[in-house]
């Protein structure tokens, strides 16, 4: 028995054998056919389902169609506007509600910010009343956690349709750029369906496993990302305040074993790396509550495992605080650096 399944062993119809679902019927309505027509459906435009969707919408037929969806309808209506002047492309439709996006479309991808956003989402879709003679397949790029998408992705399956998590890396460059690493957990027969959609909105896709493994490397992923960017502004603020200049530790660390993304590529202290959010004030990038969030989701599903993780306590209290500090708040996470300017530490 899987790792998973044993961490999971009540959540229904998520370990069901394949062979026990309902099949999907063939009609690939979201198939790389030219002829065909397929009605996509995209939930979440935010800082990064808003690029994932325009570049999911570059790279279907013309003839397809994508139904959009977000609470924030400016996001909605700049889409909208955005595609009507790019040109011919698929058409696009503002829902009026959840239950018109699922009701639309064979394919639904959603990028929410936190499990209960997800969690609320899929309710309408299945209150929505989901046709079992027209399986669909959703594709869920948030960050959760790994019960909830076990628990939605149940649901879903009992109703005859597919769920697949599929969480992302690369940030907002990344989604601009297609160029996104997809985890995605999935049944063999949903990843021979999700694998050729991702691809449009990124460069790879790596099948993690079975339901829910795509979550479990994500959430691995930035456990490791978060202790990084701590590391980092702890031991370039300690070589700082000992005299070093912080360009030249910077380029130490970078060729030596101290290297790092954190280090290298969003370096937390101001002027050391000119793309990096730190030289513009902090601002865009991936938001310091954003990080505060996928560490305790990785502290939970840790301590599911009965893994037991030393470094985490002292960051999610770090990420917390810096979270709600004024000079802080709503910036890149690696702000952690003038979070711990701010607080003389
Ligand atoms: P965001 O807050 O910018 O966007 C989320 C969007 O969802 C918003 O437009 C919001 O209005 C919409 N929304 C919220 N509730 C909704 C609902 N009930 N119905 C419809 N729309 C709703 O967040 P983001 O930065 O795009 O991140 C989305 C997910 O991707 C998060 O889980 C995040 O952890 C993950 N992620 C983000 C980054 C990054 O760099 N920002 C990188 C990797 C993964």
């Amino acid at each position: 028995m899987s790792a998973l399944r044993q961490a999971f062993p009540r959540v229904p119809g998520v370990w069901q054998s394949a062979r026990s679902r309902q099949s999907w019927a063939p009609v690939r309505r979201f198939s790389s056919s030219p002829v065909a027509q397929a009605n996509w459906g995209f939930v979440g435009l935010g800082q990064m389902g808003y690029p994932m969707a325009r570049n999911l919408r570059a790279k279907i037929p013309a003839t397809d169609s994508i139904t959009i969806y977000d609470i924030n309808e400016s996001a909605t209506s700049q889409f909208v506007e955005e595609a009507s002047s790019t040109g011919p492309g698929a058409g696009v439709t503002i829902a009026k509600s959840l239950q018109d996006v699922s009701r639309a479309s064979d394919t639904v991808i959603t990028m929410l910010p936190q499990p209960k956003h997800v969690q609320a989402v899929y309710k309408e879709f299945i209150e929505g009343g989901l046709d079992k003679t027209n399986p669909r397949l959703f594709i869920d790029c948030s960050t959760i956690d790994v019960k909830t998408s076990l628990e939605v992705g149940s649901s879903i399956r009992a109703l005859g349709h597919d769920f697949v998590d599929a969480p992302v890396s690369g940030g907002v460059v990344g989604a601009t750029a297609a160029t996104l690493t997809f985890m995605l957990g999935a049944s063999d027969s949903a990843l021979v369906k999700a694998q050729p959609i991702l691809e449009k909105m990124g460069r790879r896709v790596i099948h993690m496993g079975e339901p829910g493994t795509g979550i479990v490397g994500k959430l691995a992923n930035n456990y490791l990302l978060a202790m990084n960017n701590v590391a980092t502004a702890e031991a370039m603020n300690f070589g700082i305040k000992l005299g070093l200049d912080a360009k030249k530790l910077a380029s130490l660390i970078n060729c030596s074993t101290g290297k790092c993304w954190p280090s290298e590529v969003n370096n937390p202290v101001p002027d050391v790396i000119e793309s990096a959010p730190s030289s513009r004030g902090y601002q865009g990038g991936f938001g310091v509550s954003l990080m505060a969030k996928d560490l305790k989701l990785a502290i939970a599903a840790a301590d599911l495992a009965g893994a037991k993780l030393i470094l985490a306590e002292p960051a999610r209290k770090l990420y917390e605080d810096a979270e709600v500090h004024d000079d802080c708040k709503g910036k890149d996470f690696s702000v952690v650096y003038k979070y711990l300017q701010l607080t003389g530490k």
